[in-house]
């Protein structure tokens, strides 16, 4: 696409969405709930748009985008995504004077403030540790004596299967979770009072191959739709008492936070860059030709309880990961395991090498030992009323930035 292609829509020099991004999300208003692409400040509207046959010849199957999910379009093969993509670019390319009627005459640009839902109808989700830094400082502050990577890290990308059922979409309010704690004198029980963020990059997968087939590292990004922005809340002091043996488990599974566009990898073709290096080399089915990550500059906000000024806690950068996506990918299924359209992987939490690029509470505070300063007084974990955005941009030379909207969330009692 060229560079300084513009859309006939106005879009603000700042918005994350300009017509170089066209990320796809499911919206309502009154009309219903139905798919939808994002430009500037509006919301294209794909169902109309496929019900009055813009999507012909693209290889779109009947129905797919008048549904309240993405997944009938994920389950499409990759070129109907390309196709779809490329008629999007065509219909809103500024010059486009018959798409432009066409579009207005079908009204199929919602102007109107819109609700966002959950995009995708997520079957199984994955959450990795994909960051050295990250693990480290766990490591670090969790096994003291001990080295802070485990022996398997360098070796493959570390992950666990989560609760698909608890992701919720940006702005769902975050009840603060209960459970067991360790106390002196055996466990407590109630709310947990180390509720933490994690600043997480996802991403959402089409159909993969069958049942004890696994996906080729240099074919896994064949299968991968687009990204997203994940807060994996977790309930540090539930998570500590429960982990051993088996893994995270309550002190995560009850909210995961994504945001509401899906950002197509098409879209952030411009800002792939070389891939973290990695020492030792890992074994063979995990090494790709051409291992790339992709740089989305990330943040945190944290608006505290009664204030309206946000504080800028976490900026860092999604080129800190270790493990590629392709390489997460290929390591979930080489055991045979099958992915399905709208499958989550999330990257874990992004920590860059400085304490102001921690990208969770627990190691931005140490634990709780180093309180961080916000609007009118400090924190070291989450309390009741605070709110927390995430948002992640691209930005390369020559290029038009793109960006992912927010991950939003309010800790409700
Ligand atoms: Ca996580």
């Amino acid at each position: 696409m060229s560079e300084n292609l513009r859309s006939w829509i106005e879009v603000r020099e700042e918005s994350d969405f300009p017509i170089q991004n066209l990320p796809y999300g499911v919206f309502s208003d009154a009309q219903g709930t139905r798919c939808g692409v994002a430009i500037g400040d509006v919301v294209f509207d794909l169902a109309r748009a496929e019900a009055v046959g813009l999507f012909k010849n693209t290889g779109l199957a009947n129905g797919t985008f008048g549904t309240p999910s993405l997944n009938r379009f994920l389950n499409h093969a990759r070129g109907v995504w390309s196709n779809v993509r490329a008629h999007l670019i065509e219909t809103l390319a500024e010059g486009n004077t018959e798409g432009q009627a066409f579009c207005e005459s079908h009204d199929l640009i919602v102007r109107e403030p819109v609700a966002m839902r959950m995009p995708v109808d997520i079957g199984d989700y994955v959450d990795f540790y994909s960051s050295e830094q990250h693990a480290t400082n766990v490591g670090k502050m969790f096994r003291p004596d001990g080295e802070p990577l485990l022996p398997n890290w360098k070796h493959l990308p570390v992950g666990y299967h989560g609760r698909s059922g608890t992701v919720v979409v940006s702005g769902t309010p975050i009840a603060r979770p209960r459970g067991q704690r360790r106390g002196t004198n055996g466990p407590t029980f109630g709310p947990s009072e180390k509720l933490d963020i994690e600043l997480e990059v996802g991403f959402v997968t089409g159909t993969g191959p069958q049942l004890g087939t696994a996906i080729g590292v240099d074919e896994a990004e064949h299968h991968i739709f687009g990204m997203c922005l994940v807060n994996d809340w977790s309930a540090r002091d539930i998570q500590a008492w429960e982990y051993v043996p088996l893994g995270p488990f309550l002190g995560k599974s009850f909210a995961t936070s994504i945001s509401p566009w899906i950002v197509p990898l098409e879209a952030l073709e411009p800002f792939r860059v070389p891939a973290h290096e990695q020492d030792p080399q890992p074994l063979p089915y995990l090494r790709g030709s051409d291992s790339r990550g992709v740089a989305i500059d990330l943040r945190v906000d944290l608006t505290p309880s009664g204030s309206a000024n946000a504080t800028r806690v976490t900026e860092t950068s999604f080129t800190n990961m270790y493990w590629t996506m392709a390489q997460q990918l290929t390591h979930a299924t080489v055991n045979g395991a099958t992915v399905r359209a709208g499958d989550l992987f999330a990257s874990g939490t992004v920590s860059g090498p400085t304490p102001d690029e921690f990208g969770s509470l627990l190691e931005r505070s140490w634990n709780g030992t180093k309180p961080i300063e916000v609007d009118g007084g400090t924190r070291t974990f989450l309390e009741d009323g605070d709110t927390v955005t995430i948002s992640g941009r691209c930005q390369a030379n020559g290029r038009v930035p793109i960006g992912f909207g927010v991950c939003e969330g309010t800790v409700t009692p």
